[in-house]
């Protein structure tokens, strides 16, 4: 073991942090001993969790828990653990880079804002910048800790000017010790008057009041030493009189322990379960909402979940596809981040479930089978819809809140066919044609006329998109609303969503549509077979590209209009997946025109004239090329298409 200290650098996101921290004018920076007690609470769990295993870890009857402790001449003050403690490589790892993904997301976010020329400090205090807060009250952080099974010991020192030293550390208890050299500062002078004074970190009732304010609840004691005064008391333990009281050191306990979702509900303010919610997941903007609940009976379990305000920055990062709430069993955390408790479209609830009917030997592989998880996580789904249903219901602007942030992983939820008796489907909101506000199911049949078939949708790559494509004309004409579907996850929904309330859903850019009854649709038959020649020229010329040319009722204003086979997979799709590098089928498409269209019209006059002009063939093209444009696909060869219209432009100007 080499016994020399050695000087590494932080890496520069830490950098950053560091000099956000250090510089801001922050008023609240009493948060970082709520950072700092958090992660020795989670360094306590990971200690238990170890020695589920290897009992060797923790000797039998020995208390797990965080100690505080004050030198005010030294302005030093102290947070000991006797938890897991860092082995030399963790303190690198841990200490000398980011590794929360909270902190990666208050650095995107202090960028984003001063892009915005916004003020980045007063974020600080939403986030938890975890344990580099610190240096927000210090000059210099000391943190020695020996790993729980070694008996190596480390010390680590910071100014957090940019670099840490390292070195070795004899005669260390197992856990971490972290020593803070209070920052010397004049009261309130920075940050003006609610600024608090350093000093204060110094005092018991200054300690006592932030420890009940953010950690009360964290299941391990976290103790002070302090000093009371005591009457001197004779023989038998009364009072002697004219002595002076006496002065004596007492261990207190300072937070109540008690975890939160244990507590009765009525018990619990506000601004607890906010602070909970906080300590659980680093997201410092607080929760949207609040699930607390207890189920007794063949199995027993307390769930305390809760929903975001906003969607955090993985949502969709694929190796983040797994739903996250905490499992403990009789108070020991057996899993922190369990997907086994919630489906993966409902991986943006955040919480903890308890339950005591579990082993606490349960291994991750034991628990994917034991039945009971299965059993908690019906009754979690329920509850998590039950509340989502009310909000829609009673809290409608904050429902779309939540939809806004969280719809796309929702939606998935139908997709995995999940959606018995329509319990999904009946939360979805869409836009429509109605207008930009957001409709649910319910509220669009409400409004559908009694002879209207279907529920009709439109999948669009955007709003825009949708509100142009000429597939809705036919539709505004009949006066009938049509849902906008520009999520990405919509098409994926609809293979599996294909009925609500007894309607179809119909795509109304796929197959063919007949909004005019039998009378027009003899009509339609009649003037195709009328046209037959000529729109089997037009379809031999876009042979390469579409299985068929044929008349639409569809179409009021446009000339034409691309459609897919009922089954086919919609273009946007399809680029999609082959962006991704994915084979996709190459479905051809058909392209429909508008028989009441003067360009079918006069297309027709000149397929009557001379059947074999060529100019048929480049008519074709172009149709089809407009047709592409409008719906925001690229063309098969644009510089022809270009040359076409130039030529075409070119014999209108001659006039
Ligand atoms: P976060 O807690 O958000 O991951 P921090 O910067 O607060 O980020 O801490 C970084 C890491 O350092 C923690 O994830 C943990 O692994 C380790 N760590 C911090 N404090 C302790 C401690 N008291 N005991 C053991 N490990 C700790």
């Amino acid at each position: 073991m080499s016994t020399t200290t050695e000087t590494h650098a932080f890496e520069a996101e830490v950098q950053e942090v560091l000099s956000l921290v250090i510089h801001s004018l922050y008023t609240n920076r009493e948060i970082f001993l709520r950072e700092l007690i958090s992660n020795a609470s989670d360094a306590l769990d990971k200690l238990r969790f170890e020695s589920l295993t290897d009992a060797s870890l923790l000797p039998e009857g020995e208390q797990l828990g965080i100690a505080i402790d004050v030198d005010a001449e030294q302005r030093l003050l102290r947070i000991a653990d006797n938890g897991i403690g860092m082995s030399r490589e963790e303190l690198v790892q841990n200490l000398g880079r980011i590794a929360s993904s909270g902190t990666r997301r208050f650095l995107a976010q202090i960028a984003e804002s001063q892009d915005r020329g916004g003020a980045a400090p007063d974020l600080i205090g939403q986030f938890g910048v975890g344990f580099y807060a610190s240096f927000m009250v210090a000059d210099e952080v000391v943190v020695e800790t020996r790993r729980a099974g070694s008996d190596e010991g480390w010390r680590w020192t910071s100014k957090g000017d940019g670099q840490y030293s390292l070195e070795p550390a004899e005669g260390l208890a197992r856990g971490t010790l972290i020593s803070l050299h209070l920052r010397e500062d004049k009261d309130g002078e920075e940050g003006g008057s609610e600024r608090q004074p350093l000093d204060g970190l110094l005092t018991e009732w200054r300690l006592r009041e932030i420890v009940t304010r953010y950690s009360d609840f964290v299941e391990y004691p976290v103790q002070m030493e302090v000093e009371r005064s005591e009457p001197v008391l004779d023989d038998e333990g009364k009072p002697v009189e004219g002595e002076e009281p006496k002065k004596v050191l007492k261990t207190e306990t300072l937070n109540s322990m008690k975890p939160l979702w244990a507590r009765p509900k009525a018990e619990i303010e506000e601004t607890e379960y906010e602070e909970f919610y906080k300590h659980l997941t680093h997201d410092w903007s607080g929760p949207a909402e609040t699930i607390h609940f207890k189920v007794e009976g063949s199995l027993d379990f307390t769930a305390l979940v809760y929903l975001p305000k906003e969607r955090s920055l993985d949502l969709f990062d694929p190796s983040q596809n797994k739903s996250q709430i905490s499992l403990y069993v009789r108070r020991v955390l057996i899993q922190k981040e369990c997907e086994e408790l919630l489906p993966v479209w409902l991986r943006f609830v955040r919480g903890v479930v308890e339950c005591s009917d579990l082993p606490l030997n349960v291994s991750r592989e034991t628990l994917q089978d034991d039945p009971r998880l299965g059993q908690i996580k019906k009754r979690l789904v329920k509850k998590v819809l039950d509340a989502l249903g009310s909000k829609l219901d009673k809290e409608r602007e904050a429902f779309e809140a939540f939809w806004k942030s969280f719809g796309g992983v929702f939606k998935e939820g139908i997709y995995f066919g999940e959606n018995e008796d329509d319990r999904l489907a009946k939360l979805c909101l869409f836009e429509s044609t109605r207008g930009e506000s957001l409709t649910t199911l319910d509220e669009y049949l409400e409004r559908a006329s009694d002879e209207q078939e279907a529920i009709y949708c439109l999948l669009a790559a955007s709003r825009q998109a949708a509100e142009s494509s000429p597939h809705l004309e036919a539709f505004r004409d009949k006066g009938y609303e049509v849902l906008f579907l520009t999520d990405p996850v919509d098409e994926w929904m609809l293979q599996r969503f294909s009925e609500y309330a007894g309607k179809p859903l119909r795509s109304i850019e796929k197959g063919e549509v007949e909004l005019g009854g039998e009378e027009q649709k003899k009509a339609l038959e009649e003037r195709s077979k009328e046209h037959q020649e000529l729109l089997t020229q037009l379809g031999a010329a876009l042979e390469e590209h579409l299985s068929e040319v044929r008349l639409s009722s569809r179409l009021k204003d446009s000339p034409a209009v691309l459609v897919n086979a009922e089954n086919a997979m919609s273009p946007q799709l399809a680029r999609m997946l082959a962006s991704s590098g994915r084979d996709v089928p190459k479905d051809k498409r058909i392209l429909e025109l508008n028989p009441d269209h003067a360009l079918f019209a006069g297309l027709s006059k000149l397929f009557g004239v001379d059947a074999k002009s060529p100019r048929i063939a480049e008519y074709a093209e172009l149709l089809h090329g407009q047709a592409l444009i409008a719906e925001g696909s690229p063309l098969p060869d644009p510089a022809h298409f270009a040359k076409l219209l130039t030529e075409l432009m070119v014999g209108g100007v001659k006039g």
